[in-house]
């Protein structure tokens, strides 16, 4: 095979992949970064493309939009010496060493690789719902939460994100009402009781979002709720509607190859960034689905880049 054996391949641009890159290349390995679209969107850089105002990433004073964040992040790994190719991964090959990555019909070969495909926030599915995304519906209350203080907002989900993320809300917002398909929770007692006694969180059970207006407004003013027993529609006024539906983690190109737990989330060895294949680490939401921030995310970056730099000064110390 003529091709190039590289090091170390990362798969993903969020803020995992991209930190991977910047400690990959500063330790001389020569990454290369085959940047992905963003979690199903149309440009790389993870689902810090699709937030705006970034208050809690350390060392900003001031807020920073996602996308800006992510600049930095690509121009650090190229300045350290990552070579990018902003292409979608189409199929791996974990079975053998050199491991093999076809991206655009190009074959890549990697001593190890790392994979940082992140995962997808769900919506619901309303036309109006993708309108308003960033202006006033989110799936990220941690991120998104503080800009609306002081607002009143709709919560939607029964697991234990929506509680978490009501409960947190109720923080900052007068009044935060949740919104639950069923009568029963997912979410654990726990977090149910702990929402259910909070004097701010109103819950509606076996209801459902329907519509969120006014997009023609550009911004959140009601959501269209349905009882799911009697049927009836009703509006109800809010700014913001919080999407707490789960995620899904991009990891359909390893499936049959990399260990996933029965969420779907890749398996890492605990306390580490190892799967189950040795020369394959992962890192960022794509194996976490308890924190999900990009700073977390960046942390096991940092950490898979200096396995990978290990695990290559032990199997392969030329
Ligand atoms: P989840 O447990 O899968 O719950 C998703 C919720 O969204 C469910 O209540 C589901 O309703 C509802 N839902 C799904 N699709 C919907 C749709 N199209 N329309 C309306 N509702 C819909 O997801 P999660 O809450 O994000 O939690 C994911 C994992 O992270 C869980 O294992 C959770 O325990 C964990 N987690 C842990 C913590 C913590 O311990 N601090 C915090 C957050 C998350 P149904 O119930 O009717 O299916």
């Amino acid at each position: 095979m003529s091709e190039k054996i590289r090091n170390v391949i990362i798969i993903g641009s969020g803020p995992a992949g991209l930190t991977a890159c910047i400690y990959a290349a500063r330790a001389n390995l020569s990454p290369l970064c085959i940047e992905g679209f963003s979690a199903g969107g149309l440009i790389p850089g993870g689902q810090l493309m699709f937030t705006t105002e970034v208050e809690n990433y350390p060392g900003f004073v001031e807020p920073i939009t996602g996308p800006e964040l992510m600049a930095r992040f690509r121009g650090q790994a190229e300045r350290q010496g990552t070579e990018l190719v902003t292409a979608d991964v189409d199929k791996v090959d974990l079975s053998a060493r050199p491991f093999k990555v076809w991206a655009d019909g190009q074959l890549y070969l990697a001593k190890t690789i790392i994979v940082s495909t992140g995962a997808r926030a769900n919506y619901i599915g309303l036309e109006n719902e993708e309108k308003l995304k960033n202006r006033g519906v989110s799936a990220c209350a941690v991120c998104d939460g503080p800009l609306f203080k002081g607002r009143n907002v709709v919560v939607v989900g029964g697991g234990d994100t929506a509680m978490e993320e009501a409960t947190y809300l109720a923080g900052l917002c007068p009044s935060v009402t949740l919104v639950h398909r069923r009568d029963e929770f997912r979410a654990s007692k726990v977090m149910v009781d702990r929402a259910r006694n909070n004097p701010r969180i109103t819950m509606k059970l076996s209801h459902a979002v329907v519509d969120v207006l006014d997009a023609s407004l550009g911004k959140v003013t009601t959501v269209m709720l349905k009882d799911l027993k009697s049927g009836e529609v009703y509006a109800q006024a809010c700014e913001g509607l919080f999407v707490a539906i789960g995620h899904t983690p991009l990891t359909e190109l390893f499936r049959g190859q990399l260990d996933v737990h029965e969420n779907g989330y890749l398996k890492v060895k605990p306390g580490t960034t190892s799967t189950n294949v040795p020369g394959v680490f992962a890192a960022g939401d794509v194996s976490d689905w308890v924190y999900r921030q990009a700073v977390t995310a960046a942390g096991t970056g940092c950490m898979a880049a200096l396995e990978a730099e290990r695990w290559l000064a032990a199997n392969d110390p030329h």
